[in-house]
């Protein structure tokens, strides 16, 4: 088993964050530190550490990650504008909360994906 991250915590409401969406399969709340304007992490409700642990029987979550970032996309009013969506696995990848988790950043240009 899987150790669990503060963000199951989030989930299930023991600590607070501020959530902006929540369903059965996934919960999206605002980065506590956020890199732009817009700054949400979107997080399947249950517990996969990193994308190297993703299975098939996933999918219907991970989907899920996608259709809310979507809706919240418009929601924040920077669907037109354009943001980025990024999943970071692994020490290289620069991933600190083992519990995979969907960024959307926007508000702002990003500028280039990777900084040297
Ligand atoms: P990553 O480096 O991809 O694992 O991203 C982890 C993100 O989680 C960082 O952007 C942190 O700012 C954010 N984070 C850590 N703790 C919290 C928290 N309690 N509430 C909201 N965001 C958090």
């Amino acid at each position: 088993m899987a150790e669990e991250t503060i963000f199951s915590k989030i989930i299930r409401k023991e600590i607070p964050a501020d959530i902006l969406y929540q369903d059965e399969l996934v919960t999206a709340f605002r980065d506590i530190s956020p890199k732009a304007p817009t700054h949400i992490l979107i997080v399947p409700n249950v517990l996969i550490p990193t994308v190297n642990e993703v299975e098939a029987e996933h999918e219907q979550a991970l989907g899920r990650l996608f259709t809310v970032a979507r809706k919240l996309a418009a929601d924040a009013g920077i669907a037109e504008d354009g943001y980025r969506l990024i999943m970071n696995c692994n020490r290289h990848g620069g991933q600190e909360v083992y519990h995979i988790h969907l960024h959307l950043l926007g508000g702002q240009p990003l500028g280039p994906l990777l900084a040297h």
